[in-house]
Parts: C-alpha cells; sequence; structure tokens
C-alpha cells in the first residue's frame, strides 16, 4: 500500500445549538467586522445574525447564488467592501459557503462556515465557480473555512425533497472516495461510517423532518462526507454533475441524486473492494440496486428529464464530460457515457 495523505487543518463545532457560540468564535478568529452571507431566500436570518454579533457585526450580504457565479462574487465582493469586512460569516448550503470561499480567495479574508444542507463544501479546499457557461474547479488552501459550526437544529427546516437530495449528494462524495485514486485508510473509513449514516438517517429525516437524533447522525455523514471530498479526488461521478450544473444549469443536490446510482452501476465492475465497502454500509448484497432502492425510498427524483434536461442536450453533454475527464476506475469513453447519460435521462435502472 502506497498514499499519500494531507488532513485540512481546521476546527469543527458540532451539535444542537452551537450557533450560539458564534460570537465566541468570531472573536477567537480576531474578526472586528464580520460580514454574514447567505441566500437571497435567507435574507432575514443574515441579517438577524448579523445584528446579533453587536459591533463585530458589519452586514449582510444576501447574493448567494448556486453555482458561484463570477458576476455574483463581483458584486458581493464590492459590498463587502463597502461594509468594511475583515472576516466572513457563510450561513447556508453550498451556494452560501461557495460564496465565502470565492470572496475568501479574493480577500484573503478569515471564514466561518455554519452549513445547513448536506452538501459538504464547507469542509473542502474546493471552489467549483461559474463563468460563460462553463463550471471551473479551483482547489487552494485559502478556499478552506477555519471554523465551521454544524448546529443541527439550522437543518430542521430543510425540506424533506432537498433533504434527501442534499443526502445524496454527500453520499456521491464518499462513495467516489472509495474508488478515488488516492483512497486511503482514513478517508476509506470516514466514507463508510459516511455511507452507513446517512442510509440509516435519510429515511427518518424524509418521514420525520424534526427528529433532532437523525437529523444529527445525517449531519454526522455529510460532514465525513465533505471531509472525504477534501481529502481526495473525485471520479466520473462529479464530473458528470458539474457538466451538467456548469453547462446546462440543472440544479446541483437533484443533479447528484439522479446521477449517482447511474456512476456506480458504470464503475462497479472496476471497483470491486469499493463496492463491497457501500454494500456493507448499506446493508446489503447488491449496492447499485441498494442505491436505487435506497434513493426511490425516500422520494429522490429519478431522471434527469424531470430535471429540465432535454434529450437534444445529451450529445453535447457526453462531449464535454469526455473532452477533460477526472481520474476514474473505468476508462471513460463517449459513447460509454452518453449510454450512461441516456439511462439517466429516463431514469432507466440497469
Ligand atoms: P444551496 O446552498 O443552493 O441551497 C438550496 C436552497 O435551499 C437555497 O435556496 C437555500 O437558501 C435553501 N436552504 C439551505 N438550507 C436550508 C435550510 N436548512 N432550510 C431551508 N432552506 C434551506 O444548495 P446546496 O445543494 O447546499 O449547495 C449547492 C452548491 O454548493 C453548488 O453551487 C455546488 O457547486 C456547491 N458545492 C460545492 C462543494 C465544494 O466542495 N466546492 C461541495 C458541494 C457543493
Amino acid at each position: 500500500m502506497r498514499f499519500t495523505y494531507t488532513a485540512a487543518p481546521m476546527r469543527v463545532v458540532f451539535g444542537a445549538g452551537r450557533l450560539a457560540e458564534l460570537g465566541a468564535e468570531v472573536e477567537r478568529l480576531g474578526i472586528q467586522r464580520a460580514v454574514l452571507l447567505v441566500t437571497p431566500t435567507q435574507a432575514e436570518r443574515g441579517a438577524a445574525l448579523a445584528a446579533g454579533l453587536g459591533p463585530r457585526g458589519a452586514g449582510s450580504i444576501p447574493l448567494a447564488a448556486m453555482h458561484t457565479p463570477v458576476e455574483v462574487t463581483e458584486q458581493a465582493l464590492e459590498a463587502l467592501r463597502r461594509l468594511g469586512g475583515d472576516g466572513l460569516v457563510a450561513v447556508g448550503g453550498g451556494s452560501a459557503i461557495g460564496l465565502g470561499k470565492a470572496l475568501a480567495l479574493r480577500t484573503g479574508l478569515p471564514q466561518i462556515a455554519v452549513p445547513t444542507t448536506y452538501a459538504g463544501s464547507e469542509m473542502t479546499p474546493i471552489l467549483g465557480q461559474t463563468q460563460a457557461g462553463q463550471k471551473q474547479t479551483i482547489r487552494s488552501a485559502e478556499a478552506l473555512p477555519e471554523v465551521v459550526i454544524y448546529d443541527v437544529e439550522l437543518t430542521l427546516g430543510l425540506p424533506p425533497a432537498l433533504s434527501a437530495t442534499s443526502g445524496l449528494n454527500a453520499m456521491a462524495h464518499a462513495v467516489e472516495a472509495l474508488y478515488a485514486p488516492d483512497a486511503n485508510p482514513v478517508t476509506s473509513l470516514q466514507a463508510e461510517e459516511s455511507i452507513r449514516a446517512l442510509a440509516a438517517a435519510l429515511p427518518v429525516v424524509v418521514a420525520r423532518p424534526g427528529d433532532v437524533a437523525a437529523r444529527a447522525e445525517a449531519l454526522q455523514g455529510a460532514w465525513l462526507a465533505g471531509v472525504c471530498l477534501g481529502a481526495v479526488n473525485v471520479s466520473l461521478h462529479h464530473k458528470l454533475c458539474h457538466v451538467l450544473g456548469g453547462s446546462f444549469g440543472l440544479p446541483h443536490a437533484e443533479t447528484h441524486a439522479v446521477v449517482l446510482p447511474h456512476a456506480m452501476e458504470f464503475n462497479a465492475p472496476a471497483a470491486p473492494e469499493a463496492m463491497a465497502r457501500v454494500a456493507r454500509a448499506l446493508g446489503v448484497s447488491d449496492p447499485v440496486a441498494g442505491l436505487f432502492a435506497l434513493s426511490r425510498r425516500i422520494g429522490a427524483p429519478q431522471s434527469l428529464a424531470e430535471l429540465g434536461l432535454r434529450e437534444a442536450d445529451l450529445d453535447r453533454a457526453a462531449e464535454i464530460a469526455t473532452a477533460s475527464p477526472y481520474p476514474n476506475p473505468r476508462p471513460v469513453t463517449r459513447q460509454a457515457i452518453r449510454a450512461l447519460l441516456g439511462a439517466a435521462f429516463t431514469g432507466a435502472q440497469a
């Protein structure tokens, strides 16, 4: 065995009600004028949290958008300068956290991330931003938040449909970590536990969104999945989702949910050890069938067609996805990826 593993230097504050410690964490980082970053729908929460920081709260910027468009980041950068901010607090899903990373990369300011979905971006040094219809990925230590506050209470209001798709988004990080070219014993343990926790928690979370214990287990699974995503290189599944989100505007979590079982089915013959671990974590004998079943059980969308992709786009999607492929356990050909996308388009299980 031979591997190189770099652990990310960050502080994780986990538990119900821990957002109450935001002021202390802001102070710990020496931030004098914190700026809150949220999506437009969370504008009130952003303003209230900024006000709650008293003199250390400079204001909030409710501009965060999916796939981190560069135009939005530039607008937010102007607002940040106007507010005189010297630290960033991103509260929300991957969109708010993505904006925090984009601003930190441009300013070097410290960041606190407070995730409210299961996307996992808070644990990674990766920023995916979009410009002119293409999603570009940057990996930089500057993008990594210094502190992450996981407050389970903030996830209680995550609607069941988004809980399901966001949970599968997390699971995708863990699945691909198991067959990553730079997989190692630490990330593989984290990935397997992440899949187990998510598979156990998501059906409960969807049935009873206010179940704090299930929410805590799901969030813990999402945290571990994010750690994996930050530590290894991802493969075909993530490539396909980046293309479908970045070039065709498909929604992030939903796309991950639809594509994951198909990407797993494609890679399964070339990644038997990883698949054995997925099966063990899901408590099933056939990991691909097990994942399709879990996805249906939690009500996740089953086809790219229902997410708004047009059949006419499939050829171009296959072309973009195979032009500069990510490392993958099974060799990627345009014809095979077109077939995979065709199955994901209709939701057909082979
Ligand atoms: P999101 O952040 O866009 O959130 C989806 C919607 O749900 C938004 O309207 C948001 O305001 C709302 N929302 C969030 N939390 C809520 C809650 N607890 N209750 C009610 N509503 C809530 O979606 P996402 O799936 O979390 O993130 C997607 C984005 O994150 C994409 O841009 C993706 O590229 C990025 N991402 C990046 C990484 C990385 O490592 N760089 C990893 C995962 C995702």
